[in-house]
């Protein structure tokens, strides 16, 4: 007979609980003290104990109802303590076969996971917390370990690539990244930079990534470290297009015209550096047209803001309509528009101006009212012109003046030496400073005589000044310059004075001949204008009817009633005025009724053609034909032959001026004249006169 095993000496040595169940009863033999600390019971207390009462779990039931016959028995399982409590295990069952082959006895080992089991739930708790945290995130995030193998990824993430579920479940990391590597427009940049960062684990990086769907992808990278040791990586992604685009339309915004949505002045800099810069690349030309509407403010004065708003949108697309492809149109502000013609020379900024100039041109409705509105052009051309936006509305604007001035609705280009013409100005306005200081400014006097009677009844002052570099400058050239600076004031001041201190002069020696001063608007504008004639009259003791103001039609047109004021304090004063050069400007009929003026001047340019010029003629005789009717005077100007003396005396001009009697005299020369006047009386009618060399 063989002797029976020593099972607790045998469990005795074994760190894990164990015992050994006799079969068949399925009764415990003999248990070590680590399975009595397991089950908190005594060991010889688990002696006779039925096995599946130990470990109750089905598995071990039908085990043992087996008679071990299913073999060896390994799982994990759950068993309760004496106390109640539930311990995690993993379990072994097998059986001991005797010497003789038979199976007696069974060995049960348990090893205690309990430690592991709760580490392990706390863990999944974690993760779970983590992936909570994951998910409320805005960005998409992916978490890689240090093999570069997707741990972990947030649903967000999935949606910012478009990921389908289907993939991201398959769990198969090379189909996902190739998924992200197709979706990015630039696949060889994204690739190198994948490489890049696994080279340099420790990197943190920040791309944007543009993807194929249009979105833009702002991706960071962040090594995951542990324990100082570099175990991953964090990817977070975020989608950017929803920001970018409003960053664009505030960008676009800023720099747009609010009214017209036209690009405004910060987006035409923009468009002019553009050009500059293919112009220097391919030697293009370009044309800056400054667009400015005539007279609008009349428009917002008497339609109202919101009918102006109106007309200038209606102007926007009418100008937007008649443009090229390349051409661009912009709101410089105000009821000023500018058109960038690219790429244009002369003619094809002209070519466009007309086209601008037709369009604005056509009738405007709004609000039950139809006007007409026209609108002048400055152009400037680029790069000779300009290259900056400044230089080309400068340029642009110079020549707009210019097309302003000139009657408006037109257009026209600048021309390069109006820089030159500024210097030159210059250097005549200091001139004229210092010729006025140094005394070197005269009077002449040029006749003015009866057409009646041939007498001399009057003298027109004009300004002379010899320079000592220039020699004689014509006041053709210096007057505008003078009105240009303001040194007309000045200078008329000087006129005055001078004027009427010869009047005195005349006077006292039993001349009693009228002067007439050329008055600028300038001049006449200052508000001391009339005290300083009449203090001037004063002083000198001149009858003031002895002083002729010569005012130009600009003075009655512009600020009209202030005019009138004006006029009418000069007219107590006792002097006379006339009206220059009359027939050039814009005055009206209805205008002239109003003022005070005592004679009306036809200017030079209507005698010129007399008495062949039918237009001329016609225009004459209604200048004379108004002048009767108002019971003013006229005199013809530059009167140089005798046919246009005769056309003047016989449609009943009152008086002529022109060299064919006499140019601007000294003073001297005008007096001798007026002696040999005295000394021949003039006949009554139709005077002979000689042409004076
Ligand atoms: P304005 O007042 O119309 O003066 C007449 C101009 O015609 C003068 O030119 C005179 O010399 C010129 N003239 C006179 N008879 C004839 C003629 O038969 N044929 C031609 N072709 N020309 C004739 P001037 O002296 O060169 O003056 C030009 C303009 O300068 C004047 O035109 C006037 O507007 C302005 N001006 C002249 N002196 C003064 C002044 O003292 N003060 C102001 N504010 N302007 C002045
Ligand atoms: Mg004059
Ligand atoms: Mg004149």
């Amino acid at each position: 007979m063989t002797q029976a095993p020593d099972w607790a000496c045998l469990l005795g040595g074994m760190p894990h609980p164990a015992w050994v169940v006799a079969l068949p009863s399925r009764r415990v033999v003999v248990a070590n003290a680590a399975a009595a600390t397991l089950f908190g019971r005594d060991a010889a207390a688990l002696v006779g104990e039925p096995a599946e009462a130990l470990a109750p779990a089905p598995e071990d039931q039908l085990w043992w109802a087996a008679g071990g016959a299913l073999g060896p028995l390994h799982s994990d399982t759950v068993v309760a303590t004496a106390g109640g409590q539930l311990r995690h295990v993993s379990r072994s069952i097998g059986l001991l076969p005797a010497d003789d082959g038979t199976a007696t006895h069974a060995l049960v080992v348990m090893c205690d996971r309990s430690a592991e089991h709760r580490a392990e739930t706390e863990r999944e708790a974690l993760l779970a917390e983590l992936q909570a945290t994951l998910e409320a995130t805005a960005d998409g995030i992916l978490v890689t370990d240090a093999t570069g193998r997707m741990s972990a990824c947030n649903r967000r993430f999935a949606e910012i690539w478009g990921l389908p579920t289907e993939l991201l479940q398959r769990d198969d990391d090379a189909a996902v990244q190739g998924w992200l590597l197709r979706s990015v427009v630039d696949h060889a940049a994204y690739a190198s930079r994948l490489q890049a960062l696994r080279e340099t684990p420790q990197a943190v990086a920040t791309d944007r990534l543009a993807l194929h769907s249009g979105q833009i992808v702002e991706r960071v990278t962040r090594p995951l470290v542990c324990g100082g040791r570099s175990q991953g990586r964090v990817w977070s992604f975020r989608d950017l297009t929803e920001r970018i685009a409003a960053e664009a339309r505030i960008e676009a915004m800023v720099r747009q015209d609010a009214l017209t949505q036209l690009p405004n002045r910060a987006a035409l800099a923009d468009s002019v550096a553009e050009a500059t810069a293919a112009s220097r690349r391919d030697g293009s030309t370009y044309a800056f047209l400054l667009v400015d509407m005539d007279r609008f403010r009349q428009i917002n004065d008497s339609l109202g803001h919101d009918v102006g708003d109106i007309v200038l949108k209606t102007i926007a697309q009418r100008l937007q309509g008649c443009l090229r492809g390349e051409d661009l149109l912009s709101r410089l502000g105000g009821d000023q528009f500018v058109v960038l013609v690219k790429p244009a020379d002369a003619a094809a900024a002209e070519a466009a101006a007309r086209r601008i100039l037709n369009v604005v041109a056509q009738p405007c409705s709004v609000d039950g009212a139809t006007f007409t509105l026209t609108c002048s052009i400055g152009m400037s051309l680029a790069p000779s012109q300009g290259t900056r936006i400044d230089e080309l509305v400068r340029n642009a604007d110079s020549a707009l003046g210019q097309v302003k001035s000139a009657g408006r609705a037109h257009f026209g280009l600048h021309q390069a030496r109006a820089e030159g013409d500024r210097r030159q100005n210059m250097k005549l306005d200091h001139a004229m400073r210092q010729a006025l200081v140094s005394g070197r400014f005269r009077l002449q006097y040029q006749p003015q005589i009866d057409l009646r009677d041939g007498r001399i009844v009057g003298a027109e002052a004009l300004l002379r000044w010899r320079d000592p570099e220039m020699g004689d400058v014509s006041p053709a050239r210096f007057i505008p310059v003078a009105e240009d600076s303001g040194f007309i004031v000045a200078m008329g001041d000087w006129v005055l004075s001078q004027a009427v201190r010869q009047a005195a002069l005349w006077h006292q020696r039993g001349h009693s001949v009228p002067i007439a001063i050329n008055v600028s608007a300038l001049q006449f504008k200052q508000p001391q204008f009339v005290d300083r004639v009449a203090s001037v009259l004063a002083v000198s003791g001149v009858p003031p009817p002895l002083l002729e103001l010569e005012l130009t039609e600009s003075i009655l047109v512009h600020n009209a009633d202030e005019a009138l004021h004006r006029l009418h304090a000069l007219k107590r004063l006792g002097v006379r005025m006339s009206i220059d050069d009359f027939g050039t400007g814009y005055s009206s009929l209805a205008y002239l009724k109003r003022f005070p003026i005592g004679k009306l001047k036809i200017d030079r340019s209507f005698v010129s053609g007399l008495p062949g010029d039918e237009s001329d003629a016609g225009i004459v005789r209604a200048i004379l034909q108004v002048a009767r009717a108002l019971g003013m005077k006229v005199i013809g100007e530059g009167v140089e032959t005798e046919p246009q003396r005769e056309f003047l005396q016989a449609e009943g001009c009152d008086e002529f001026q022109g060299w064919l009697y006499a140019p601007a005299l000294d003073p001297l020369s005008f007096e001798q004249r007026l002696a040999q006047v005295k000394a021949a009386p003039p006949q009554a009618a139709g005077p002979r006169i000689r042409l004076v060399s």
